[in-house]
């Protein structure tokens, strides 16, 4: 497996913030800072995962991923304790990060494109993510992907996702602000399209961004009034549907706010 990438430099200090540049309030962009020691956030994040095992996922993808990435650093402080646990959290203008087993599961799904089968200990190619929220799943990607793209339809999470990634330095995420209905046609063909918020169908611009070999998983509105889980696999022969459990994700909305 390629993971030759270097582990996410730590630093304590904040960078310079982008609430200097004076578009959004200074809270929504501060850089979240953790208020627990790493080494205890460490061994919270190893139970994290360990109970993510104990749960089903079993891809040693994901599990290193989920591991690796500080989640505690993408939410308010008041929240950090609460970090660790199977919770979504809010993030600020009505949002939530989703749970951690919700954002393994979905990780997990996307590595069964099509392309990987058989390569178990392969990374996917380029990925879009629709919703970059705090930049936490966009972070987890990052482990399993060779390049990230995430977009943002909200101006205040795309800057507060910035700079809370400012602090590990990813070369290989790149944040978009733009409506994700539209996909983003600059970095297609994709290995996989993941949607972190749910509308009525896929749209037909991310089916037309993905690569054959590539997979979408992302929630939308199912028969009975709630949402579930839609895999949709490019195949040479055609698109492949798949219909999974019931889920309970943010709407997707059209347009820039
Ligand atoms: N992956 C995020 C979860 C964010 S919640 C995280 O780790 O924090 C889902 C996000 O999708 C919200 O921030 C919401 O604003 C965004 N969203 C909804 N519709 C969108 C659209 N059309 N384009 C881009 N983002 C959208």
């Amino acid at each position: 497996m390629a993971t030759q990438r270097p582990s996410f430099p730590v630093r304590l200090t904040p960078t310079a913030s982008a609430a200097t540049r004076g578009r959004v309030p200074a809270t929504l962009v501060k850089p979240m800072m953790p208020s627990t020691p790493s080494m205890a956030s460490d061994a919270v994040r190893a139970r994290m995962v360990q109970k993510l095992a104990a749960q089903g996922i079993s891809d040693p993808r994901v599990l290193r991923a989920m591991g690796a990435v500080d989640r505690h650093r993408f939410v308010d402080s008041a929240l950090v304790n609460q970090a660790y646990e199977d919770t979504s959290l809010p993030i600020g203008l009505g949002q939530t990060i989703s749970k951690p087993s919700v954002v393994a599961r979905m990780i997990e799904l996307l590595l069964g494109a099509p392309a990987l089968a058989g390569k178990p200990q392969e990374r996917l190619g380029r990925v879009l993510e629709i919703g970059t929220g705090c930049g936490y799943q966009a972070a987890v990607l990052n482990q399993v992907a060779t390049e990230v793209y995430s977009i943002e339809r909200l101006r205040g999470l795309h800057e507060r996702a910035r700079a809370n990634l400012r602090h590990f330095r990813l070369t290989t995420v790149h944040l978009m602000l733009g409506d994700g209905m539209l996909g983003y046609a600059k970095g297609a063909p994709y290995a996989g399209i993941i949607a972190a918020a749910g509308g009525e169908a896929v749209p037909e611009a991310w089916v037309s961004q993905l690569a054959v070999g590539g997979r979408i998983v992302a929630p939308t509105h199912s028969a009975n009034g709630g949402q579930a889980l839609v895999v949709i696999d490019k195949t040479p022969r055609g698109l492949e549907r798949l219909i999974l459990e019931a889920v309970h994700f943010v709407p997707l909305k059209s347009g820039i706010a």
